[in-house]
Parts: C-alpha cells; structure tokens; sequence
C-alpha cells in the first residue's frame, strides 16, 4: 500500500474544506482542538504558552509511516491532556474566587479511565501545580498511585472494595505523609478498617460513600439513585457514624463521597444531586464529624455529538457552568446553616482524557451496497415474472416510486419462492435480482428530484450504502460502540476539499456482524451511514474516530485475538513542529497467543512437527520446508492487524 497523500489537491468548484467541517460538524464535537485545515486536512489546534500551533494530523500519520508504526495506531497528543488539567482547575479556581467560596478545589483522575502508564504520569506531573490527585479503585490502582510523586496537597481516593492488604497499603501511605483517603463502601469494609488501624496504630482518613436519591439522566443513570448497587444507604451511614464514635474514630471521618454516574447530559442533575449531597453534609457535620471534603465523583460529560443538548452523548452545559452550580450549591445549602465550605473534590475522567487520544485507521476495502450490474436481454422464454420485473424497470417514474418499487420487490420475491420450490434455475434467480438491483438503482438516481420523499425510500439510501473495511477491531479499540452503542465522532482526516459522495457504514476485521459502526453523529442528529469519499488507486485512505481516550483503552479486549495497536504519544512545540515523545508497537501475534496460555515457542515446536510430517509424506521438499518454517516464525513477530508491504 502506498504512503497516504499529504498534497492538497486543488479544491472543488462547489465543494471546500468549510462544507467537509459543516458536515461533518468538527467545530462543534471537535471543542477547538480539532478543525480542517483550508488545504482539507484535519487539523489539531493547540495553545503552547499563549501562543496558538496547528498541525496537520495527515502530516502526524505520514511521519509515523516512515518510522514504520502502522495503521491502526491510537494517537495521544499531550498538550491537549495537559490543557485539559489545566482548564478544569483553572475553571474551579474562577468559580471559587468569583463567588466568594472559601476553600479549594482539589482535582483528583480515576485512574480506571485510561491506566496507560504515560497517561497516568503525565496527569500526574501536569497535575501537581494544581495539586491534583488520583482516585483508585482497587489495590492494583493504589499501586501505581502511590509511585506518582503527587504533591504533597495532593489526595489519593480509595474507592471500591477493599482488604486488609489494601487499608494496609493506604494505612502506610497516611503514615508516609499521603492524604490516602479510604471511601467505606461497605459497612463490613468499616469493621477492617478500625481493625488494621489498631492492628498498625494508623489513624486512617476516612469518607463515606453516599447512595443518594437523585436518578439522573444519560447511560449511566443506574449508578445514581436507591437502586444503585454502589454506596450505602442513610441508615448505613448512621451505623457507621455510631460505629465511628464507639471506636473513638469519629474524628477520621472527613469526606463525603457521592458519584451520581458517568456522563451526566444535564446540568439540572448536577445541581439537584449536589444539592441533596450537601443536605448529608450538613448531617455528618451536626452528628459531630470534622469532615471537610465534599467529593463529588465524575460524571463531568463529553460532548461527543457537538449538539450542545442533554441527550446521551451530548451535555447541556460547559465546564465553566458546571464548576460554577458546584460553588453556589454548596454555598446554597451549607451558608444558611453556618457549616464551613468543604474542600470541593471531583473525580472527572472522562472529561480530562476522552479528547487528547484518537484512533486512526486506514480502508482496506469497499464493498458497494449497490453493485454494479450488467443486464443481458431476456431470452425468449423467459419466466412471465422476469418479464414483470423487466417492465418495471422500464416504467419508472417519480410519480410512482413508491408503486414500482413494491412491484419489483413482489416479483423478486416471486422468482426467489419458485427458485426454492425448483421452479426457477439459478441463473434465473440471478436474473431476478439483478433487475430488482438495477430497479433500485433508478430509483435512487431520482429520489433527489423528488418533491417528497415516501418514509420507506428515503431510508433505502442509507439500507444500500457502501461499506467500507477499515483495518481495526472494534472490541478492542472501540468497545464502547459495541457495549453500549456510544457516539463517537468519525471522519476522514483528509481529502477534505473534494466531495464525499459514497454513504457509509463502516466494517472492522473481526468476523462477527458486531464489527461495524453503523450509527454517526452529524449536525443534523444520529444517522446510519457517513459519507466517505471512493477509494483512490494507490493511495491510502484514513479515517479518525476521535474523542476515544476514556474507557476505550482500558476496556477492549482480543475478540480474533486483534491485539493492542500501536500508540504514538506527540508534544506539539510551539514552533508547529512536534516530537514523537513515546512510540509503542502493537502487541505482535506471540504477545496475543500468551495472553490466551499459548507458549509462542511450543507452538513454533508443534508446527515443525506438522512440516516434518508433510516432508516425510512427500507433500512438501526440505527447501520448502525452510520457507514455510520462516514465514511462520515471521508470523509470530507480525503486527496482529493487517500490515502495509
Ligand atoms: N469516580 C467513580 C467512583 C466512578 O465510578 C467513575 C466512573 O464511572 C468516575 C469517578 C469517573 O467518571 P467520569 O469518567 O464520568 O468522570
């Protein structure tokens, strides 16, 4: 396959790189960082110390090639994670210093969102002007948290559930200096807590995790409310309380913790949900704890569609708007009653990593939805149906769409019954559908010239779109799509100057008929194909979902055993050029067969034994038997998606 074009190739009459940003309504998900170029190429736009750098990411995806990292490859562009840190706290910051709040806001990153090790450290180090901290939720978690050096302001939340080796890790951190906080999940976690502090003669900083009332909208609405299956209920919290004071711990509890579910669309939730949290507030304060932390879990959303609404995949608000309900929520509920402002913790993940990764891939094929076919006369005898469908096709006119196009289903229908019933030849049948294909075909060349449109054909346009074989697996780079049918932004990176005239769906390399991506978000609401533009000879063809850095890394898994692809981490510089500051090859097909108990090299050892075998049975020359030996142990080292020669 050849290297992708980065030349601009002279724009269109009727078409330019404005219509393609229209279309594909970059301005709108792309949040600034992203937008095309004038040259039609998508482009990342990032500050580097006030100063305003784009880089054509084409150009990104050719200089990978020649360092030979290969499509699909995950992109990381730091200095959008950087500003994405850096714009929470700065929006925290404003919001407590307008308002008059009088405490501070101390970040800390679920380390579940993304646990690649170079996203976690960046965060880390970017995070520590601002104190910014970790949230973990197991003792894997804890690990890596504790080798951040975060700064000393900084908190480690310990979330989920938890053993005596986990309290005693963060009992050990406490004691090291480290505001290790542990959130009481459960009401037996309490009892372990009290013994291995008294075990280790720690005091631990404790917080409680709250199961408030508030269901709010979106995915995630099953982690808020009483039937979420996180948190404890108001009667546990009181058990706690008494179980604190009856231990003479009631002075380690410090923070309420309360996570009302990821991707939360709607503003009015956020207010409501902190409204009722500070209502708890209050209450631990008046039963006598110190308290002091308020942490508000994630659910700071990503607006993926760009429409700006509060459905799913989309929030009604911005960050600036969000920060702000926090501030005077808390100061709403807490002022009256004369309780101190809390130190204001978030969880936010997906708002800090989703925009600075993004997969790319490129096509490695297209089918058309509606093929090409050639039409021979009728023969003589042919079958009275064939002849109707022939008419048909003949008789098609915008007046009747609708009618000819029942017609021709009918008597395609009928040729495929009498085909079944040994009535009709093969070549019939194929006859048959190729007049229904061609039927297709005209109507589709004059639906544009309709005035209206019946509902049934206007969906046939997107039923015959073409697909287009993208060279990636979907449960591993994107699962998110599968599992739970999330949006995400999808478009070419360039030829954004020419006219994308071939509707879409797209098809990943698993064989399974999960595979494919055939919901896109536009400006103008979900639609089930994207128009992409035709393959060109001898050029690759490069596609971007955007927006992936949350969840998706961590959760995909090796569904045909399609492995991890390759990640390339860039820093832009403030001059436009960029530095490759860490490059990982994929998993090679050896990586996967371990993963899956396979030892690389027993495998290589059965596979002799097979060519030994086709030797001896004369099926195969000792020379041969070299070659395929090579090309297998060759195999074992390739790249586990398809490879460019
Ligand atoms: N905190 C907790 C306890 C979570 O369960 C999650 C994810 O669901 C998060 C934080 C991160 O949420 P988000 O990615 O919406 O910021």
């Amino acid at each position: 396959m050849s290297q992708p074009s980065v030349a601009n190739p002279l724009p269109e009459p009727d078409w330019d790189s404005t219509r393609s940003a229209q279309l594909y309504g970059i301005d709108a998900w792309g949040a600034g960082y992203f937008s095309v170029s004038p040259g039609g190429e998508v482009q990342i736009n990032v500050d580097c110390d006030g100063k305003q750098v784009s880089v054509s990411l084409a150009k990104i995806v050719a200089d990978m090639h020649a360092r030979g990292l290969h499509m699909p490859t995950v992109l990381r562009i730091r200095n959008i994670l950087h500003h994405r840190i850096s714009v929470l706290n700065e929006s925290f910051a404003k919001a407590i210093a307008d308002n008059g709040y009088r405490n501070v806001y101390r970040g800390v990153y679920p380390i579940k969102v993304n646990q690649q090790c170079h996203v976690v450290e960046d965060i880390s180090n970017h995070g520590r002007r601002y104190h910014h901290g970790l949230e973990v939720g197991s003792k894997a978690e804890l690990v890596i948290a504790l080798s951040q050096q975060l700064h000393s302001h900084g908190l480690v939340i310990c979330n989920g559930y938890k053993d005596a080796e986990y309290i005693d890790l963060g009992l050990y951190a406490h004691r090291m200096g480290i505001a290790c906080f542990f959130v009481l999940e459960t009401l037996n976690e309490l009892e372990l807590v009290i013994e291995r502090s008294r075990a280790l003669g720690i005091e631990p900083l404790l917080g409680v995790r709250l199961k408030i009332s508030l269901e709010v909208d979106g995915h995630w609405s099953k982690d808020s409310g009483d039937r979420s299956i996180f948190g404890l209920s108001t009667a546990a919290v009181m058990r706690a309380v008494d179980t604190l004071r009856q231990a003479g711990l009631l002075h380690c509890l410090r923070l309420l913790h309360c996570h009302m579910g990821s991707q939360i669309p709607n503003i009015r939730n956020v207010r409501s949900g902190v409204l009722e949290a500070c209502r708890y507030y209050a209450g631990l304060v008046e039963e006598g704890a110190p308290m002091g932390y308020l942490d508000l879990g994630g659910g700071l959303a990503v607006d993926y569609e760009g429409a700006n609404t509060n459905s799913t995949h989309s929030m009604n608000y911005r960050m600036d708007e969000y920060c702000v309900n926090i501030v005077e929520s808390i100061q709403e509920t807490l002022d009256p009653l004369e309780i101190s402002h809390p130190v204001i913790v978030t969880e936010s993940g997906r708002a800090t990593v989703a925009y600075s990764s993004l997969l790319l891939f490129n096509i490695l094929n297209v089918s058309a939805g509606l093929p090409e076919v050639q039409l021979d006369p009728l023969p003589e005898d042919a079958h009275d149906t064939l002849r109707n469908l022939e008419t048909v096709l003949a008789s098609i006119e915008p007046a009747k769409m609708q009618e000819n196009y029942n017609d021709a289903l009918f008597y395609r229908d009928e040729v495929r019954e009498l085909f079944h019933h040994g009535q009709a030849s093969l070549r019939e049948r194929a006859t048959a559908e190729n007049l229904f294909l061609a039927v297709l075909d005209t109507i589709m060349r004059q639906l544009p010239n309709m005035h209206r449109v019946p509902p049934e054909l206007r969906d046939l346009s997107e039923q015959l779109c073409d697909t287009y074989y993208g060279n990636f697996s979907l449960f591993q780079s994107l699962p998110d799509i599968w599992a739970i049918r999330q949006l995400f932004p999808i478009m070419p990176i360039h030829r954004l100057n020419e006219r994308p005239t071939r509707p879409a769906i797209l098809a990943d390399l698993t064989c399974d008929c999960d595979g494919r991506i055939d919901r896109f978000t536009t400006p103008d609401g979900e639609h089930h194909s994207l128009l992409l533009h035709p393959l060109k000879p001898d050029e690759d063809y490069h596609v971007g979902v955007f927006l992936v850095g949350a969840y998706q890394e961590t959760l995909g898994d090796l569904h045909n055993l399609f492995g991890d692809t390759n990640v390339v981490n860039v820093a832009i510089n403030d001059d436009g050029t960029y530095d490759f500051a860490c490059e990982f090859h994929g998993d090679q097909i050896a990586d996967v067969l371990s993963y899956v108990e396979y030892e690389p090299r027993q495998v290589q050892e059965k596979f002799r034994l097979v060519a030994e075998q086709a030797v001896r049975d004369g099926k195969i020359s000792v020379a041969e038997r070299q070659i395929i030996l090579q090309a297998y142990r060759d195999s074992l080292q390739g790249y586990t998606y398809l490879e460019a020669h």
